[in-house]
């Protein structure tokens, strides 16, 4: 980033991408911030003027984005798909769900949103844990290290020496849909790439991954709304 430039909507961070060939601006989902990403930052003056020119259709696109979703007490966020209250709970323990709420146990209010974001990640890291298991089983294959982040570009991933990444994200979305991603990446233990057998695998261990795929798709900008600041 190499400057911050003023929008009625909110700030617009400037970016220099070597490999994009125009200057374009958009407003990112994931991160819920706008950009304007130029070549080289002597194309920094035309950026200033297609963000002038594009104003009002970057205040649109701020309009359509799905309200922020913050770690506050009597606010819902989703989880498994569901709108569900976060309910402030004083004390230790284990986060729980309970009638259409989750109750965070935390030593004070302001230590909350915290607590909600860990209790996410254990949720996400059980759930995913137990999903990579089962498919790993069908497909008969042996996942290396798990982990659970806030992965911006992909729900996951699986590298080269076999190891599995996620985004905690997924514990928010319908149960299926964290389960395909599973299945997904666990099929890439056998298939790098995405090819017929690939999809045949996951068609063989999971079904048919159309249903969950067109939820990520529509639900994206959603899913990355949970835990934003107003
Ligand atoms: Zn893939």
């Amino acid at each position: 980033m190499i400057e911050v430039l003023a929008h009625d909507c909110g700030p617009v961070s400037v970016l220099i991408h070597r490999k994009s060939k125009r200057i374009t601006l958009r407003l990112d989902h994931a991160s819920r911030n706008a950009q304007l990403v130029l070549p080289h930052k002597k194309f920094l003056g035309q950026g200033k003027k297609l963000l002038l020119q594009r104003s009002e259709w970057l205040t649109q696109q701020w309009k359509k984005l799905p309200r922020a979703m913050p770690f506050i007490a009597g606010k819902t966020i989703l989880l498994g798909g569901e709108q569900t209250e976060l309910v402030f709970e004083k004390g230790r323990g284990a986060a729980r769900e309970q009638n259409g709420q989750f109750i965070v146990p935390a030593t004070q209010e302001a230590a909350f949103a915290d607590r909600v974001r860990r209790a996410l990640i254990e949720r996400a890291r059980i759930s995913l844990q137990e999903q990579v298991c089962l498919h790993a089983k069908t497909l008969n294959v042996q996942p290396q290290r798990l982990t659970v982040r806030d992965t911006r570009s992909r729900w996951g991933s699986c590298s080269a020496a076999g190891n599995l990444n996620f985004s905690w994200r997924l514990i928010c979305a319908p149960a299926f849909v964290l389960s395909y991603v599973a299945a997904h990446e666990v099929a890439h233990l056998r298939e790098a790439n995405h090819s017929f057998k690939f999809w045949d695998l996951v068609k063989q261990s999971f079904g048919d991954p159309a249903p969950a795929r067109k939820y990520l798709r529509a639900n994206a900008p959603k899913l990355f709304a949970i835990g934003a600041e107003g």
